[in-house]
């Protein structure tokens, strides 16, 4: 369902995607893995064009767009690219004068135009997803690491994404904490969520990815069934990785 082909992402001399080859089916989950800087949360954001690869190709969904150095894409064709996606940050970035549920209704109050009372019905079942309907009116400054992450899951969901994209969804969280947000996570997998998680979490990833990406230095140094990664690598350097964190 999505499909990245030889995307390539510079900025200015740096090349920080060199040449990413990576294929996503529907109702799986993708880890991206490896060490600090090694694109992971470039890869993301090139998915849904909160950067616009330098070159390569771009499918989600039934959409294509093909990148050209110095040619920025039309917005049309990056509208429909991001419709498809809902992303989750590392930091939450709740809107903090909304509560819980008006956080949830936001988008499809204002992009998608739907009338207050199914927005809220709509958001209320999200948050009853995410364990939170007993806090649908509470601010985000009142609440958990771990709630205010779920809330943002419930609000990146609320756009009927075919795609999650997970910004490293558990790393700003106490442990505790990150387990709530891993229980969450790993239910939306279970009921067939598509989604594409960058992390370092090495448990995350072996608990909920069905397929793993390991990058470093803007390269895939390999990729297959998390089983496999974590268990028998086929490439020393991912064998390091794994056993340094494990
Ligand atoms: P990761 O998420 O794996 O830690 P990143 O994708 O954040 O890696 O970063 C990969 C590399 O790209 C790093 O060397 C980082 O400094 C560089 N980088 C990321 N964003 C920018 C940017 N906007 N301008 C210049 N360099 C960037
Ligand atoms: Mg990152």
């Amino acid at each position: 369902m999505i499909e990245l082909r030889n995307i390539v992402k510079r900025f200015g001399e740096t090349t920080v995607l060199n040449d990413i080859n990576v294929a996503i089916a529907e109702g799986t989950v993708t880890a991206l893995v490896g060490p600090s800087g090694g694109g992971k949360s470039t890869l993301l954001r090139c998915i849904n064009l909160l950067e616009i690869p330098t070159s390569g190709t771009l499918l989600l969904g039934g959409e294509s767009l093909t990148f050209r150095p110095g040619h920025r894409p039309g917005w049309p064709a990056i509208q429909a690219i991001r419709r498809q996606t809902g992303m989750v940050f590392q930091n939450f970035q709740l809107f903090p004068h909304r509560t819980a549920i008006e956080n949830v209704m936001e988008g499809p109050l204002t992009v998608l135009n739907w009338p207050k009372d199914k927005a809220r019905q709509r958001a209320g079942e999200l948050l009853e997803k995410v364990g939170l309907s007993q806090k649908a009116d509470a601010w985000p400054s009142t609440l958990s690491g771990g709630q205010q992450q779920r809330v943002a899951i419930a609000r990146a969901l609320a756009m009927s994404p075919r795609v999650l994209l997970c910004d490293e969804p558990t790393s700003a969280l106490d442990p505790e904490l990150a387990l709530e947000v891993v229980d969450v996570l790993s239910r939306l997998a279970d009921e067939g969520t598509t989604m594409v998680i960058a992390t370092h979490d090495l448990r995350l990833a072996s608990r909920i990815a069905r397929n793993v990406v390991f990058l470093e230095g803007g390269l895939v140094v390999e990729t297959g069934p998390s089983q496999q990664i974590f268990t028998n690598p086929a490439q020393e350097r991912t064998k390091r990785f794994v056993s340094s964190i494990t």
